[in-house]
């Protein structure tokens, strides 16, 4: 029997003890677990390394401020029904954010830019809190926090196809890191919603249709699938049962530049609107972590994304203090690291940790506290006898992050200067 898609990444947040949504907390607002929040730590770190070898240079930014804000970009006109009731503070109205666009844009403009200073790449996995209909909520897929890792490029309009493509190759890089081959592009463009201007609604798309081109990649249709400020290409992310999840995103945006007065100095010393590049590779944090869920199956994800690495198992009730011992060292040493002394025998604990997907399993006896060695068991049935630091050294291999350049070509360096 196939666990349906849907119900299958809920299950395993609740046998893993990954994530809780409650309706004490609050329809569709996740709340993250020990060991789901070891995960995600694990796939922010590796974004933020990913983003800092790709030129980009990583904000953060508050959840909530003044509604003028967000009524600039004109979110307010288009996305009120979806965005949390306005509330005051010392008077003036302020928000929850559904979006971070004007924030990036805040940090542009928070000092004079030269085109010698673009392309500006500002990235940040931050919140949105948006007030999906009720019945649209389905676990990690459609939620009301929405962890958006959401990235903002200011850059030239010579310079967007190029960015455009840039974006396309880290897109199969990273998602190629994370197990998933199979993506399926979709080009949205406008309806009659969208803010007024064909001329620069035709240029964007055009950007998007020759950035498309280059990189290569076939793509289907979404007539009225644009936001209300720019056409976007999202990318269908389809996993191992076949389930499409939508996740990555690019909007090519020449509006929200000019409502919000985002300009740079141009080559000609005129101040000039910088073309934005709206763009998300993950799509949501909660999102991607039920495909990935999905994809590979709570026991099966890659090693570094594993909540934990060793699990140390007392043979007996009197191993016990030197069980917690272990733990307490390996925590020590960064290890992801849980016990588990339930009074089971030691089989059924074995078959549990296995079943947990576990990478490596020890089981401390008479033995190990007498001569200080660990007998180490490897998910895939391999043993080895081991001293300490090789240990450590065992669970650090197995939650080695992947290459945070991807793969990418590196740049020659330049001969060092002679004296
Ligand atoms: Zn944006």
């Amino acid at each position: 029997m196939t666990v349906a898609p849907v119900a299958s990444h809920r299950l395993a947040g609740r046998e893993h003890d990954l994530f809780l949504i409650s309706p004490q907390v609050g329809r569709g607002l996740v709340v993250w677990s020990p060991a789901g929040a070891r995960l995600r730590h694990a796939l922010e770190e590796f974004w933020r390394e990913v983003h800092q070898a790709h030129g980009y240079d990583v904000v953060m930014t508050p959840h909530l401020g003044r509604a003028d804000l967000w009524g600039d970009s004109r979110q307010l006109d288009f996305h009120r029904e979806t965005m949390f009731p306005e509330f005051e503070v010392e008077g003036a109205p302020y928000v929850v954010k559904g979006a971070n666009c004007p924030l990036h844009m805040q940090v542009f403009r928070s000092r004079t830019r030269s085109h010698r200073d673009l392309p500006v790449r500002l990235a940040e996995i931050s919140t949105l809190y948006r007030q999906a209909p009720a019945g649209s909520l389905k676990g990690l897929r459609y939620t009301r926090t929405i962890s958006q890792d959401d990235s903002h490029i200011f850059c030239r309009e010579q310079d967007v196809v190029e960015e455009i493509v840039r974006y396309f190759d880290l897109v199969r890089r990273l998602l190629h890191a994370f197990g998933f081959e199979d993506l399926r592009p979709y080009l949205g463009t406008r309806d009659e919603r969208s803010v007024p201007g064909d001329e620069l609604w035709e240029r964007a798309t055009g950007h998007l249709l020759t950035g498309l081109r280059e990189a290569g990649l076939e793509y289907r249709h979404a007539p009225g699938g644009a936001t209300y400020y720019a056409p976007r290409v999202g990318i269908d992310v389809v996993d191992a049962a076949g389930t499409a999840w939508p996740l990555p995103d690019l909007q090519v945006d020449y509006h929200l530049p000019r409502l919000c007065g985002v300009e740079y100095t141009g080559a000609d010393g005129r101040r000039t609107h910088p073309v934005v590049l709206h763009r998300t590779l993950l799509g949501s944090v909660e999102r991607f972590v039920a495909a990935l869920l999905e994809h590979h199956g709570p026991a099966g994800l890659p090693g570094w994304l594993k909540p934990v690495h060793v699990r140390v198992l007392p043979v007996r009730e009197e191993d016990e203090t030197t069980a917690r011992a272990l733990t307490d060292s390996l925590r020590l040493d960064g290890v992801r690291v849980a016990l588990d002394d339930r009074r089971a025998g030691l089989g059924p604990r074995g078959a549990k940790a296995r079943a947990d997907g576990v990478p490596l399993v020890v089981a401390v006896g008479r033995d190990e506290a007498r001569t200080g060695r660990y007998h180490a068991r490897h998910l895939d049935g391999r043993t080895a006898d081991v001293d300490y630091p090789a240990l450590v050294e065992m669970a650090r291999r197995t939650a080695a992050r992947p290459d945070p350049a991807l793969g990418a070509v590196r740049p020659l360096h330049a001969s060092a200067p002679t004296p």
